[in-house]
């Protein structure tokens, strides 16, 4: 049952199967965003058709507990009443105006609220769009051209961050895809992550060049790998003695892993810090923010330019706008402690398989990496000594059993606070036999 040969995973989904074959005629691999295709655990992507609460149902009707949650945004779970309301009653109001709306303020206002170093907010439609507006605002104010990130760190598709030439310490980075030019990889230094004597080692050489570093708050784009203590403090204090930004994407972490984001369990003042996901509640609502000086410099009352048609969309903030309103200190609770019972449930069912492994969180977020030596993962290359063909044999396990994890060994599974009752039963439930399908895999 646990056969790695993809075809086998397809007779399960005939309606997915069909409608991803249509897709593939009318947009490149049948789908919007790469991972949705299950290139990396094979089988059909499964297509959705409904989303309630802690349930996912697909195009043939099956239902799934989701453990991807729109890829961290839906902290309440699918199609929370308060949101839909929120939506629908703003969507009446009109859809799109091209001129502010006391809404903006107000998402604005409630982003500032939970967030004690961010002075003044903007508002974009994507997580990609509010890392390239930081990253051209800490050029514009700083007058450098170089960016630090770490190997590993996802920030959207940013051109000029798409860049991670290794793990070689002052590594310079080289485009890792055809379209981006040398050009525009060349002004981006890749460093290992956790890594501060390499971070230091740049900055000795090419300090006055560097406009700002950037890291993931906490990172979760290749499986869950928290900052070592005192790591973003660091970081915190090399840039500014060295005049360069340090900008924090919270993209993923904001407001999910606690009130105030990674910020709320790791308080360190970053100059930039950028939002998406969970602000925008499902719907297409993301943001930059930071100090009032550094934001002034943005048009119209500063030189560097920054617009958007859709941004501030009043549909959009007000499904960000209820979320946020609805994550509560309750929500956060309860987030932590269903993310808990999944860690070690998931934990013993392996360790039981005699599966190697290793469990690695960041508040709520979490993953389990099958790395043979159960390592502690610091960094990219730590978590690509993963044995991913347990992984997919894992996945597919719960899939047939209706759990819907990330089609990906290198990603982070999100809890919703609706996660609870049959749902969760049904998680706990499985996680043994997918741990011996795991197992069943030769090593
Ligand atoms: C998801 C993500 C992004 C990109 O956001 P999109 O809305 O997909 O463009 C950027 N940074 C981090 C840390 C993310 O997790």
């Amino acid at each position: 049952m646990t056969s790695l040969d993809s075809a086998a995973y397809t007779y399960e989904a005939p309606a997915s199967a069909e409608l991803f074959a249509r897709g593939q005629q009318i947009t490149p691999g049948g789908v919007n965003s790469p991972v949705r295709a299950f290139r990396a655990v094979g089988g059909t992507p499964r297509f959705m058709a409904e989303g309630s609460g802690p349930w996912l149902t697909d195009a043939d009707g099956r239902r799934y507990v989701d453990l991807v949650s729109s890829w961290g945004p839906l902290l309440l779970g699918h199609a929370h009443p308060a949101v839909v309301e929120a939506v629908t009653a703003a969507a009446r109001r009109g859809l799109s105006f091209g001129a502010p709306t006391e809404g903006e303020l107000d998402l604005a206002e409630e982003i500032r609220d939970r967030m004690a170093p961010v002075e003044k907010v903007r508002l974009v439609n994507s997580g990609t769009e509010a890392v390239l507006s930081a990253v051209r605002l800490a050029r514009g104010a700083t007058g450098r051209p170089l960016i630090v990130k770490f190997a590993g760190h996802y920030h959207g598709h940013v051109d000029a961050l798409l860049a991670s030439a290794g793990s070689g310490v002052m590594t310079l980075g080289l485009p890792d895809t055809p379209g981006v030019t040398t050009g525009a990889a060349a002004d981006t230094v890749v460093l290992p992550y956790n890594d501060v004597a390499a971070v230091e080692a740049v900055f000795a050489e090419r300090g006055s060049e560097i406009a700002c570093v950037i890291s993931e708050a906490a990172a979760g784009n290749m499986g869950v790998v928290p900052p070592l203590d005192g790591f973003n403090a660091q970081l915190r204090r090399i840039t500014a003695a060295a005049g360069a930004l340090l900008v924090l994407d919270e993209v993923m972490t904001g407001f999910r892993v606690s009130r105030s984001g990674w910020y709320g369990l790791d308080p360190v003042d970053a100059d930039l810090f950028t939002f998406g996901k969970v602000m925008g509640g499902g719907l297409p609502a993301a943001a930059f923010g930071g100090r009032a000086d550094l934001m002034d410099q943005l048009a119209p009352l500063g030189p560097v330019y920054q617009a958007g048609t859709l941004s501030g969309n009043p549909v959009a903030v007000a499904a960000g706008l209820a979320t946020l309103r609805n994550c509560t200190d309750e929500v956060y609770a309860y987030c932590d402690q269903v993310a808990a019972v999944l860690r070690g449930a998931a934990s013993a069912a392996l360790f039981a398989a005699g599966v190697p492994h290793r469990v690695q969180q960041a508040g709520s977020m979490f993953s389990v990496f099958f790395v043979p030596d159960e390592r502690q993962v610091r960094d990219y290359d730590d978590a690509r000594t993963q044995d991913v063909a347990r992984y997919t044999a894992f996945f597919h396990a719960l899939l047939a059993r209706g759990v819907y994890l990330p089609p990906s060994a290198f990603e982070a599974w999100f809890v919703n606070a609706a996660l609870s009752g049959e749902a969760l039963d049904r998680v706990l439930e499985a996680l043994p036999a997918a741990a011996r399908a795991a197992a069943e895999v030769p090593a």
